[in-house]
């Protein structure tokens, strides 16, 4: 770390630099370096116990099988080029925490997975940019009722909720993520703010500074933001759609190129890969118990096994755009933020590039909307409801050689403990149970 930015740490008065990682759980944790102790912590890291990629979403509590037990220590070295000040915790800044153990990237580490990822898609030629579009809930603390009583994009909402959204958009910023869009979502009280694209690593790790940012700002204004996937049964749901662009030399080749209103070949198979892997990636991607109420069909949620054009029921979207070359990039809606993003981005990648691999072949996109056809029409053309718990998408992992083979043996056996514990552990409970267990975890 150069004098510059230590002095940058100095200036703002900072007491404590946080060391981030994110488990299989998707719980975001961190221990935090004094600035006095800095120095000799950035090259060797804080030890954390192997265990920590035991742990469910419940409690603190080592599962089963998981291959990781309380002897074992791993060093978490801090990623010197995510070092940001806290703009919502004043003399504090956060950095990213890569797992390593005997000096190497410890095989459970969900970061390092990304970026083996990444240098696989470098392999196949292609470099994937990402972004993870976030819809949140923001509720009243005392009785948790929501914000307010709103519908879609609802300048009401936009006047009410403007200081908060402000204050979010502006520690976002002061981060260097990038805020595009901000609209109320459907949900009473639901908000959707979105950011820019930038490579894969850096999109995992805005997610995190997204999720902690939004939740932080909230408390700061007497309001609880949450990202559970489902809290109200009548309303709508939070997805956290992945977005994706796949590039070669740094041109985009989304598009056709002579035929630039369509998919190129290379997309094209890219997408076939993920519907392939779809029922298995979603262990990943929609990887919590409360996730399945939110992937219904007639919710924009991705329930089916299908792809199309501005298609908002499929699980990839393809948005076209009038000003061509178009399109440039693809949506999957069969994502939510109770997924760890380092795992969902980077299996996502492994599924699309199993399709280069096998150059498999995409089918026609659905112009029709799936719901609303009867079991024998969806049949006919080929297409699916998506599994509706996660006891049913962790079997397709189990059983998924493509995907376990990506994550490797440590991982998938770790994760699939956790997921295994957590489906047991939370399978009869009610919506409400889900939501007082998990709506601050997520
Ligand atoms: N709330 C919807 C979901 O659960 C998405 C709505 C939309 O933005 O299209 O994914
Ligand atoms: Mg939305």
């Amino acid at each position: 770390m150069d004098k510059e930015t230590l002095n940058r740490l100095d200036q703002a008065r900072t007491k404590f630099i946080r060391v981030i990682w994110c488990d299989n759980a998707n719980v975001i944790r961190g221990k935090a370096i004094h600035r006095k102790r800095l120095k000799t912590y950035l090259t060797h890291g804080v030890g954390i116990t192997a265990a920590q990629q035991a742990l469910p979403v419940m409690a603190d509590a080592v599962v089963p099988n998981s291959g990781l037990s309380p002897i074992g220590e791993i060093r978490l070295v801090p990623d010197g080029n995510t070092l940001t000040l806290l703009p919502y915790a004043k003399g504090h800044a956060r950095m990213m925490g890569d797992m390593i153990l005997d000096g190497e990237p410890w095989s459970c580490c969900p970061r390092s997975f990304l970026k083996r990822m990444i240098n696989a898609s470098k392999q196949a030629g292609i470099e994937v940019m990402a972004a993870f579009e976030n819809e949140f809930y923001l509720l009243n603390p005392d009785d948790l009722s929501p914000v307010d009583d709103t519908v879609f994009a609802a300048t009401l909402s936009m006047d009410l909720q403007q200081e908060i959204i402000d204050d979010i958009a502006e520690a976002l910023t002061s981060q260097g993520v990038v805020v595009e869009l901000y609209y109320p979502e459907s949900g009473p009280g639901q908000q959707e703010i979105s950011v820019l694209y930038t490579n894969a690593l850096g999109a995992a790790d805005q997610q995190i500074v997204f999720r902690e940012t939004v939740k932080a700002i909230a408390r700061q204004h007497q309001k609880i933001a949450s990202f559970l996937p489902k809290i109200f049964s009548e309303s709508a749901g939070n997805g956290c759609h992945l977005h994706f662009s796949l590039w070669q030399q740094g041109k985009n080749v989304v598009f056709h190129q002579q035929n630039p209103s369509t998919l190129s070949p290379l997309a094209q198979s890219f997408l076939a890969g993920i519907l392939d892997h779809l029922p298995a990636l979603m262990a990943i991607t929609t990887p919590s118990v409360n996730s399945y109420r939110r992937l219904q069909p007639n919710c924009w949620s991705g329930a089916f096994r299908c792809w199309g054009y501005d298609h908002r029921e499929a699980a990839l979207r393809v948005p076209t755009n009038p000003i061509l070359p178009s399109p440039t990039h693809i949506e999957l809606k069969t994502v939510d933020a109770s997924a760890n993003p380092y795992l969902a981005l980077g299996a996502t990648i492994a599924a699309g590039l199993d399709g280069l691999k096998k150059e498999l072949k995409l089918g026609e996109p659905l112009t029709k909307v799936p719901g609303e056809l009867d079991e024998s029409e969806r049949e006919k053309l080929g297409i699916e409801q998506l599994p509706s718990c996660l006891e049913e998408t962790l079997k397709h992992l189990e059983n998924d050689a493509v995907i376990l083979e990506a994550l490797g043996r440590e991982l998938s056996q770790s994760y699939l403990a956790v997921k295994k514990v957590e489906w047991e552990a939370m399978k009869t409970f009610s919506l409400e149970e889900e939501v007082k267990l998990l709506l601050d975890r997520y």
